[in-house]
């Protein structure tokens, strides 16, 4: 039921998504949207996956990636964590990534790899950044945390979720760069296979007072589609030029 769904919505709303050769000549930066516990380690939280989950793997292996070769190359790398204080809410979520607790840090794997790619000196860098400037409340990352970025001419965008968060970045930025408070950002790039989604499937929020459904794959798809009708550009491919993959 939810294939032919999908299958009928990609025939309504196709994304076309097209590829992203990264060669050096221009500057992009890398965002990465909440690459937290909270979002993606299996059991870690309200929020995060009761199982593992294939499309978020999939985002986890193609945001590291990413952000090694970024790294190696001394890209810029901004990362998002999504954090809340414990007595303000945001409804209709329920409590997740408490500020100080292990859901509001990035994932270890993704740590792991970011230690193992990355001079100490430069990981210290990001990791002291990321703390001091980067915590967020859900939503909208772009006003509640970047005063301004006017260095890259490309910005690529990863993470979790592609409806939510990344889908919110995504407007905002467009909607600054639109207003040139963001010259000379060119162009917002959101990579597919770079983002994730919840699943709540029909059935078990139908258990669940005062739950929304969410079923991933449809949810993944139309945030795509809306990142890509506010005016960002959507690629399923993204490559390096004149650079070995690691
Ligand atoms: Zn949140």
């Amino acid at each position: 039921m939810v294939s032919k769904t999908i299958d009928m919505m990609k025939k309504d709303l196709p994304l076309e998504p097209g590829s992203l050769l990264l060669s050096g000549h221009v500057k992009t930066g890398l965002v990465l949207v909440d690459i937290v516990n909270g979002f993606c380690t299996v059991g870690a939280g309200n929020l995060a996956p009761r199982q593992p989950d294939k499309q978020i793997s999939h985002m986890l292996d193609e945001s590291v990636k990413l952000a090694r070769m970024f790294c190696d190359k001394k890209w810029p790398v901004f990362a998002f964590l999504d954090s809340h204080h414990p007595d303000i809410p945001e409804p209709p979520y329920p409590p997740h990534c408490i500020i100080g607790t292990e859901e509001a840090e990035l994932v270890p794997g993704y740590c792991t790899i970011f230690v193992a790619s990355l001079s100490t000196c430069l990981y210290k860098k990001i990791a002291a950044y990321v703390r001091a400037h980067q915590r967020k409340g859900c939503i909208d990352g772009f006003l509640g945390s970047v005063d301004k970025d006017g260095s890259n001419v490309f910005i690529l965008v990863v993470g979790i979720c592609t409806d939510l968060c990344v889908l919110d970045f995504v407007c905002s930025t467009l909607s600054a760069r639109n207003l040139h408070f963001l010259a000379p950002l060119e162009d917002v790039i959101v990579y597919s296979h770079g983002c994730a989604t919840y699943d709540l499937p029909v059935h078990v929020a139908d258990t669940i007072q005062g739950a929304l459904a969410h079923p991933q794959d449809l949810m993944h798809h139309i945030g795509l589609f809306m990142a890509k009708g506010r005016g960002a550009k959507v690629v399923s491919e993204v490559s390096f030029g004149a650079v070995k993959e690691p």
